[in-house]
């Protein structure tokens, strides 16, 4: 068998599990080719990597949990461009603290800051709480001034692969393919993503229209 599309789900369906007057069946879109691009650790594409046997061989996928914040910051206060990264606290207390994980702190015009936290999800301390830990690293003091009569406009948390290029399934199968960090194309040493992600959706785009 192949993948032959995707069926959106049934909505307007009440808590008793009976449709409501809003209920609308969903729709199945089928398609020749079907690009899966969901983001680390998507739900259809762990579904088709272990029915097609796309991980065989290949080591397995690890994760990280990461949280950012934007801030808008005073016009006084704004550095364009400045980018900073740091390892240490509060992640590690010394060279020999096995905790992976450390921070990003950038100034993006017009007058914003965006920062964050990733830690390894293999953390041992089972007390350990990443928001906790992301709270604690805004009150450093050469971190907190970049905050300094800001605010904080919007966050949010997601994770992230950081097994890197041994760790990238079997792409394709019959039907389509898997795209960006779903795939697991983030460079975890480079923090980059976003340009991967594309790169690979437009890959993908030219081989697919010449299968069509
Ligand atoms: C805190 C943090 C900081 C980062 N910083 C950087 C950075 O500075 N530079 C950089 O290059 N990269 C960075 N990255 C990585 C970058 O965000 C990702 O590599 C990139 O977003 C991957 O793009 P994608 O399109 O593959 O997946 P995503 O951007 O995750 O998009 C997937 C989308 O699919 C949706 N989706 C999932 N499942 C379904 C479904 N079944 N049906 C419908 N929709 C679905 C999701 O809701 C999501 O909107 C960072 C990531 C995090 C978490």
């Amino acid at each position: 068998g192949g993948v032959v599309g995707v069926a959106t789900r049934d909505v307007g369906i009440g808590k008793d599990g009976k449709p409501k007057s809003t209920f609308e069946r969903g729709v199945a879109l089928l398609a020749r080719q079907t690009l899966f691009a969901e983001g680390a650790r998507g739900s259809c594409t762990e579904s088709l990597v272990s029915k097609f046997g796309l991980r065989d061989g290949r080591s397995p996928q690890t994760y990280g949990l990461g949280i950012k914040e934007v801030w808008e910051i005073p016009d006084a206060n704004f550095k364009s461009g400045y980018v900073q990264h740091t390892l240490g606290y509060p992640l590690q207390s010394g060279p020999f603290d096995m905790t992976f994980g450390g921070t990003f702190l950038y100034h993006q015009e017009p007058n914003l800051v965006l920062a964050g936290l990733v830690v390894g999800l293999d953390y041992k301390d089972p007390y350990l709480n990443p928001y906790r830990e992301f709270q604690l690293w805004k009150t450093h003091p050469n971190v907190r001034s970049h905050f300094e009569g800001g605010t904080c406009i919007s966050y949010g948390a997601r994770v992230l692969n950081e097994g890197g290029y041994h760790s990238i399934p079997k792409l394709t199968f019959p039907g389509g393919a898997i795209l960006g960090c779903g795939a697991g194309f983030l460079n975890a040493v480079k923090i980059k993503g976003t340009h991967t992600a594309m790169k690979s959706g437009m890959e993908a785009a030219e081989a697919a229209f010449e299968v069509l």
